[in-house]
């Protein structure tokens, strides 16, 4: 398996723990604000196999208490539920960043217990979802059903939006808001701009408007929070 790149130490990625991120190659879509645009066709060097993160794992027990799966989309990943039981095996709690496109590769990893954090994205309201994604259409019952899967309860989680002026709307919000009422915890996080997203002409939206976004979906989802505003 091949490990695109490696943060050996996050205090911000997995809520209360002292982890490590993993990165994985390969992405079925293309957001046009996507901070690792250069790991979505999977042709990055490999920095390290799985073979040699076990063994830096092994190294840190004690020092870390988490591993992040990130990337691209780490649900590619054929082998990761075997990956991930190895992680298990050495006593890390695992998290997964994920774009909810494959629920039954989800399904799979909170049912066998390999999974204890879910941060699933919500890219915008079903009606610019697709826009959003970077794609020219897109089915979004996959996406519905992952959101409903994580809602069950079964594993801890949290649905995030990243918020791009030019891509959302209060529309947006009302749209997600209904979509995801009752969810346990929503974060709007605010997009940075960097040379290397694939759009260029992208803003941030202001803190204010922030603020008011987080207040439309805070009827349906008392536990919404900003992320990337001072
Ligand atoms: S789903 Fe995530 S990794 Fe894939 S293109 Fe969008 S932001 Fe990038």
């Amino acid at each position: 398996m091949k490990i695109h790149g490696l943060q050996k130490m996050t205090l911000l990625d997995f809520p209360g723990r002292v982890a490590c991120t993993v990165f994985f190659g390969g992405c079925d879509m293309r957001c046009p604000y996507c901070h690792n645009a250069e790991l979505l066709d999977g042709t990055a060097p490999a920095v390290m196999d799985d073979t040699e993160l076990l063994a830096f794992l092994k190294k840190r027990q004690g020092l870390l208490d988490g591993v992040c799966f990130t990337g691209g989309e780490p649900l590619l990943q054929k082998d990761l539920p075997e990956f991930a039981a190895k992680v298990r095996d050495l006593g890390y709690p695992v998290k997964l960043d994920t774009n909810g496109n494959h629920p039954d590769r989800l399904e799979k990893m909170i049912r066998e217990g390999l999974v204890q954090y879910v941060a699933m994205d919500i890219k915008n309201s079903p009606e610019r979802y697709a826009e959003t994604a970077g794609l020219r259409q897109m089915d979004l019952a996959p996406i519905r059903e992952s959101v409903s899967l994580l809602m069950e309860g079964k594993t801890d989680y949290e649905f995030r939006t990243t918020v791009v002026a030019e891509l959302h709307d209060d529309e947006s919000f009302e749209q997600i808001g209904q979509w995801i009422k009752g969810a346990k915890r929503y974060y709007l996080q605010r997009f940075t701009d960097r040379d290397t997203v694939p759009f260029q002409g992208l803003h941030s939206p202001e803190k204010e408007q922030m603020e008011h976004w987080a207040e439309i979906v805070r009827p349906y989802v008392p536990a919404v929070e900003l992320r990337g505003v001072e």
